[in-house]
């Protein structure tokens, strides 16, 4: 068995957008009297709100002062955030727990999950996320960290790092857990070598062990959502009362869309309560 991978960060990557039909564009802006309009952004996840906005009206002819940003801007002022909806942003994320994804897939409108299947793909290896909440100390955190950026994976490869009663608990139980189910599945496939579909075995087999792994399993999502749908993720998730994983995807996923499309997400502040607890706000909540 390998060493256990215990991750203490998720991984996001942004795997997919948009593209704007620049010449169907055009042709529909030549078709309806209005063949000098030109976006300020360059981005389709911007600008395809944008011209949502403008359909309705039909005010591509006189553009107010601002821009797409000032457009976009006054979009979520009043509120009228359906036209966020022709934003879309596909994200792979690593390194998050089966609890994380339990939250995450309640949000219904707009954000479409595949994940990882646990009994097609074996978890005899599989890592574990620490919850946040067992790491003792800042100095710990940076420590951890610090190792991070230099390339270590596995958290066992830090000794200086101050590990308190609580970790040392929660490690004793993923090993347990993790060597628990690479038992149950090998007995239950070899309990069922009647079974002539070696896939079949194998499915029954891991579907039945995964059973014994802990909440903090390591698994891969990808979401697929639109701005108005990423916003309301990022507000409900990114509150201090949010549980402190998912809090720090919520971080982590306004990072990257802040960078991407700052017109939908620039509004958003970090913000410090009195516990210390950093929290996501914006004027324009709930667009
Ligand atoms: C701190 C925190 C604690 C939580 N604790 C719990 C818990 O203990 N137990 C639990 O079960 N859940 C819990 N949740 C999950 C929460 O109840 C929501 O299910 C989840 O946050 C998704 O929110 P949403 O419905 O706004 O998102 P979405 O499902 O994405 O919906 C977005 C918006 O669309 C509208 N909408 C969506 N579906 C409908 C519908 N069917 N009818 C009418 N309008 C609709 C609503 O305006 C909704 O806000 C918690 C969430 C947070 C942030």
């Amino acid at each position: 068995m390998s060493e256990l991978h215990i991750i203490t960060a998720p991984s996001l990557y942004l795997v997919g957008g948009q593209v704007v039909y620049g010449d169907e564009f055009q042709q529909f802006l030549d078709d309806h009297d209005n063949p000098d309009w030109l976006s300020t952004t360059s981005k389709p996840s911007e600008m395809l709100p944008e011209i949502g906005g403008r359909l309705c009206y039909m005010s591509f002819k006189k553009p107010r002062p601002g821009g797409n940003a000032a457009y976009i801007r006054h979009i979520l002022e009043s509120g009228h955030g359906s036209v966020l909806e022709h934003a879309v942003f596909s994200f792979i994320i690593t390194g998050v727990s089966r609890s994380l994804t339990h939250e995450i897939i309640r949000h219904r409108a707009g954000l479409s999950p595949s994940q990882l299947s646990q009994r097609y793909v074996d978890e005899s290896d599989v890592a574990f996320v620490l919850p946040p909440a067992l790491v003792p100390n800042w100095a710990a955190w940076k420590v951890i960290e610090a190792a991070r950026a230099d390339g270590v994976k596995d958290l066992d490869d830090l000794p200086e790092w101050n590990r308190s009663v609580t970790f040392t608990a929660w490690r004793e139980h993923v090993v347990h857990a993790r060597n628990r189910y690479s038992w149950l599945s090998d007995a239950i496939s070899s309990e069922m070598d009647h079974v002539a579909d070696a896939t079949a075995r194998r499915k029954a087999a891991r579907e039945a062990a995964r059973s014994v792994l802990p909440n903090c399993t390591e698994t891969k999502i990808m979401l697929t959502g639109n701005a108005r749908a990423w916003r309301n993720v990022i507000e409900q998730r990114g509150a201090a009362g949010a549980d402190a994983e998912i809090r720090r995807l919520a971080f982590a996923l306004l990072g990257v869309l802040q960078v991407e499309a700052p017109a939908l997400f620039g509004d958003y502040e970090v913000k410090t309560n009195e516990d210390g607890v950093d929290w996501i706000d914006t004027p324009y909540r709930k667009v």
